[in-house]
């Protein structure tokens, strides 16, 4: 842990030696007042992406018509190349960009299990996202597999321990999060996939909090199969298409199970039946969401031209400051940190306890600072890398002291909150 100072001067000094300043105006920064610190759930608008998205929709819609889809049938895969040459560490022809991170959750949990015949465990852990958990269920349901929950500290993240006792020679995948949700824990990828290789299982690893915030190297791990959502860190927009990644040596060994005319060998040639192409395509479905995936490959290109070893260096600087301010300023309020204390076991955000953290959630945003809140008691702060400064985090913090000095939620009743 690095020893900070609390004085805003000391912020400033950061933001003035940090080499990621100028990114910030790169974003649309309509009210300058605003401090968001909620990236890690929608991240902010590069500007670079409303020129790109105007430019797509007028001319190569407006003005290209049905002709634009020369250029728009390679786009799943050229903006997959792009995330997997600048996020998530893969050679070209790996990664596609397509549906929704639980479409794809989903194709590729199939895949694997049609991939090791005779085995009929799935093993994930209770504090897995939520859209993980159900779908995995939903699986196991479905083809009578047992799903076997492991289970896991909500702030210290997965123990490698309990997964190696969980995974046996029945185990056909081992489906986790590599940067958790909620905490922030950040799991030893290449461990923990070797853990399951040596037990004969494919691993389904989830990006969502990984990709542009933490590098992520999935080729030098040997992971088999990935995927991730791009309206967090990536900056793509509400709705943007996930990626997914499969290693090459797999994909002609492996169908999904969404059948669909662009995952077809030679697609135009309107063939009786299905037929899936080589490569990375056959993981395909329907037609590709042309806008949205334009919007990711703006935002994969920034984060390139940042460099995700920047970002991360940046990414743990914003997080020790934020640790340092609260362990000082708010820890005196009944705040805890909630997070791994060791910047190389932990993501890009951080998780503060307070037994009244929705109404604090509340509170700070009534305030101008925008986090959020996480069941059972949490208030999670996610300075992103490439948009956030120093001194956002110091003022944010600077926010939350005043408001616990004052009570200020008092009077907010108990609620509920978004849960996504
Ligand atoms: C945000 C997130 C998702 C979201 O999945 P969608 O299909 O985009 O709704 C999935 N997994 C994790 C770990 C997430 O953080």
């Amino acid at each position: 842990m690095a020893t900070i100072r609390t004085d805003r001067a000391y912020a400033k000094g950061l933001d003035a030696a940090d080499p990621l300043a100028g990114f910030a105006d790169r974003f649309v920064r309509d009210d300058e007042s605003l401090i968001y610190l909620d990236g890690n759930s929608l991240g902010r608008l590069p500007v670079a992406t409303e020129a790109r998205i105007a430019q797509v929709v007028r001319q190569e819609w407006g003005g290209g018509l049905v002709r634009s889809w020369a250029s728009w049938i390679e786009l799943p895969r050229r903006a997959g190349d792009l995330v997997g040459q600048h996020l998530v560490g893969a050679a070209p022809g790996q990664v596609a960009v397509c549906d929704s991170t639980t479409v794809n959750l989903y194709k590729l949990a199939c895949a694997a299990l049609d991939a090791r015949p005779g085995r009929d465990v799935i093993v994930t852990d209770d504090d897995n996202f939520p859209t993980d958990r159900y779908v995995l269920a939903g699986i196991a349901g479905q083809r009578g597999c047992e799903l076997r929950m492991i289970s896991t500290d909500m702030d210290e993240g997965i123990s490698e321990d309990a997964l190696r006792a969980a995974i046996d020679d029945r185990t056909a995948l081992v489906s986790l999060s590599h940067v958790a949700y909620r905490s922030g824990a950040l799991a030893d990828m290449a461990r923990i996939t070797a853990i399951a290789h040596d037990a004969g299982a494919l691993v389904l690893w989830d990006l969502c909090h990984s990709a542009g915030a933490v590098p992520v190297e999935l080729d030098a791990a040997g992971a088999d199969l990935a995927v991730g959502c791009t309206y967090k860190y990536v900056n793509a927009g509400p709705g943007a298409p996930a990626f997914l990644y499969v290693r090459s040596e797999l994909q002609d060994s492996m169908r999904q199970p969404v059948w669909g005319w662009f995952g077809q060998r030679d697609q135009f040639a309107m063939g009786p039946g299905y037929d899936p192409a080589p490569g990375i395509e056959r993981f395909l479905t329907g037609t590709p969401e042309v806008i949205g995936i334009a919007a990711v490959e703006e935002g994969a290109r920034l984060l390139g031209e940042a460099g995700l070893g920047r970002l991360r260096a940046k990414g743990i600087a914003l997080t020790e400051l934020l640790i340092g301010l609260a362990d000082e300023w708010l820890a005196p309020h009944g705040f805890a940190v909630a997070s791994p204390r060791d910047s190389a076991r932990r993501g890009a955000h951080v998780c503060l306890r307070h037994p009244e953290a929705w109404q604090v959630s509340q509170a700070l945003i009534g305030a101008g600072v925008i986090g959020d809140y996480r069941t059972p008691d949490r208030l999670r702060l996610g300075p992103t890398p490439i948009t956030s400064r120093f001194t956002d985090v110091w003022d944010a913090l600077q926010v939350l002291r005043k408001l616990a000095a004052d009570q200020s939620w008092a009077s907010i009743p108990a609620g509920r909150a978004r849960v996504t």
